[in-house]
C-alpha cells in the first residue's frame, strides 16, 4: 500500500495540499492518505471532513511523516521533515528551486523531489498547472482587494441623486493573472484597458472587451518566446513602452501589474514620478511584488502611500482565498500523481522518461538532476 503524506503548512501559508475530494481520488488509485490534524483548517478542510472522505487523521508531524512513500506539501519542506519519510520517497510542492543551494541540501535526503512551477506548458500537464490555477485566483482577488481599498464604487451608476463615474483600471502584463483581473474588472463595471508585449494578447484583451494599450512595433511582433512567454525587451523598447505608459497611467484610478519575465527579476514598469502623476486616492496592486515588483515604489508584503496614492505589494495573494486556492492546488497535485501510479495493480510504476516526470524533477538519488539546476560543464 501506498502511503501519502500532507502536514501543515508553517503559519505564513494558509493553504493545503489535499482536499476531501483528491483524498477520495487518490484512495481509489490505492493510497492510504494521511493528514496532520488541522492541516486543513485554514482552507476549511476540518478533520471530520477530511476523514469523513477517507483519510486517516494523525496527531502529529513525525506521525504523519513515518514511513510514507510520498510527501504533499505547499511550500518547500525541510530535510529533516523529508528525513522522516521512507529512504527514496518522493517529495511535490512548490520548491522554488531556483534557490539552488536549498536544493542541494534537501536532495542530500535521497529523496525525489518534484518542483511544482517547472511544470511544462503542454496540453497533456493543464490540469497538474499550479502556475494557472493560483494566478488565476490572484488575479481576481488582485481587482477585489483593489476595489476594497478605493474610496470609490467602479460602476457608472445613474441615480436620482446624480452619476457616479464609471473608474478606469489598467492591467500591465496579461498572462494568466492579468487575463483573470481584467475579466474581473469588467464584471465590476470598470473601464478596462491592457498592456503586454507578447502580441497574441492583444486579441484576448479585446474579447474581454478591454482596450489594448501597447507599443507595436517590430520588437513587439518577436516578443514572445516558444514556450510562450515574454522575452526581457531591449533598452530602446522600454523608454518607448515608459513614454506610453506614462501618458496612459495619469488617467487610470486602479492598476493592478503582473508583468514577470521566468528566471529573471520583475521588468519596472512604473517609476516613482509616474505615481506622483497619478490622482490621489488611486491603488496599485503590484502582484511581481515577491519577484521585486513592476513599481519602483513598491514594498513587498507591505501597503505604501505614495502622494495619496496607495501602493500594495501582496505575497502570496493566492493563499488569501485558500479555499479555492487549496482546492485547485489539491486538484493539480491528483492530476500529478496519478501518472506515478499503476491504477490496475493499484501500485507506483514511475516512468522517469515521462516528459512531465522528467520536466519537474529536481533531485534524485542524492543529486540535483534538473538541467536549468545542473550547470553545464564548460565546452
Ligand atoms: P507570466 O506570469 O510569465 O507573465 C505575465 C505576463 O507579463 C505575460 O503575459 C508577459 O507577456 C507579460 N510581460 C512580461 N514582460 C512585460 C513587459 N515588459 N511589459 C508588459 N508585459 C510584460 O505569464 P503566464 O501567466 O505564466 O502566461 C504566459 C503564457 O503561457 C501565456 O501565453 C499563457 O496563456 C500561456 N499558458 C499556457 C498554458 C498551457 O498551455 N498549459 C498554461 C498557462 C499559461
Amino acid at each position: 500500500m501506498v502511503t501519502i503524506a500532507v502536514t501543515a503548512e508553517g503559519p505564513d501559508e494558509p493553504r493545503v495540499a489535499v482536499s476531501p475530494e483528491t483524498v477520495k481520488k487518490l484512495a481509489a488509485l490505492g493510497a492510504t492518505v494521511k493528514v496532520q490534524s488541522g492541516a486543513g483548517a485554514r482552507a476549511r478542510f476540518s478533520d471530520d471532513a477530511l476523514k469523513a472522505a477517507g483519510a486517516e487523521i494523525a496527531a502529529s508531524a513525525a506521525e504523519t511523516l513515518s514511513g510514507a512513500d510520498i510527501l504533499l506539501k505547499v511550500r518547500r519542506p525541510s530535510a529533516e521533515e523529508i528525513g522522516q519519510l521512507k529512504s527514496g520517497a518522493m517529495v511535490a510542492a512548490i520548491l522554488e528551486p531556483y534557490d539552488k543551494a536549498a536544493m542541494d541540501s534537501l536532495a542530500t535526503t535521497g529523496a525525489s523531489l518534484f518542483s511544482m512551477e517547472f511544470m511544462p506548458r503542454i496540453s497533456r500537464a493543464q490540469s497538474m498547472d499550479v502556475l494557472s490555477s493560483q494566478a488565476n485566483l490572484a488575479g481576481y482577488k488582485a481587482v477585489v482587494d483593489a476595489a476594497s481599498q478605493f474610496g470609490q464604487a467602479l460602476p457608472m451608476m445613474m441615480t436620482a441623486a446624480g452619476t457616479v463615474p464609471a473608474a478606469k483600471i489598467f492591467i500591465m502584463g496579461v498572462g494568466v493573472a492579468g487575463l483573470q483581473a481584467i475579466a474581473t474588472a469588467r464584471r465590476l463595471g470598470a473601464v478596462v484597458s491592457a498592456t503586454d508585449v507578447r502580441p497574441a494578447t492583444k486579441e484576448q484583451v479585446a474579447s474581454l472587451g478591454a482596450k489594448f494599450v501597447a507599443v507595436e512595433d517590430d520588437e513587439f511582433k518577436q516578443a514572445q518566446t516558444a514556450a510562450g512567454y515574454a522575452k526581457a525587451m531591449s533598452a530602446e523598447y522600454q523608454a518607448k513602452q515608459a513614454e506610453l505608459i506614462s501618458n496612459h497611467i495619469k488617467l487610470q484610478d486602479i492598476v493592478i501589474t503582473t508583468a514577470l519575465i521566468p528566471g529573471r527579476p520583475a521588468p519596472r514598469l512604473i517609476t516613482r514620478a509616474m505615481v506622483e502623476s497619478m490622482k490621489p486616492g488611486s491603488v496599485i496592486v503590484d502582484l511581481a511584488a515577491e519577484r521585486g515588483g513592476n513599481c519602483e515604489a513598491t514594498v513587498p508584503g507591505q501597503t505604501v502611500d505614495v502622494g495619496g496614492v496607495k501602493i500594495i505589494g501582496p505575497i502570496n495573494l493566492a493563499g488569501s482565498v485558500p479555499v479555492n486556492a487549496s482546492s485547485l492546488y489539491a486538484k493539480n497535485l491528483y492530476a500529478f500523481l496519478e501518472l506515478f501510479f499503476d491504477k490496475k495493480e493499484k501500485v507506483l510504476n514511475v516512468n522517469w522518461d515521462d516528459e512531465i516526470i522528467k520536466g519537474t524533477l529536481i533531485a534524485k538519488d542524492g543529486k540535483v538532476v534538473h538541467p536549468n539546476l545542473v550547470s553545464q560543464p564548460a565546452a
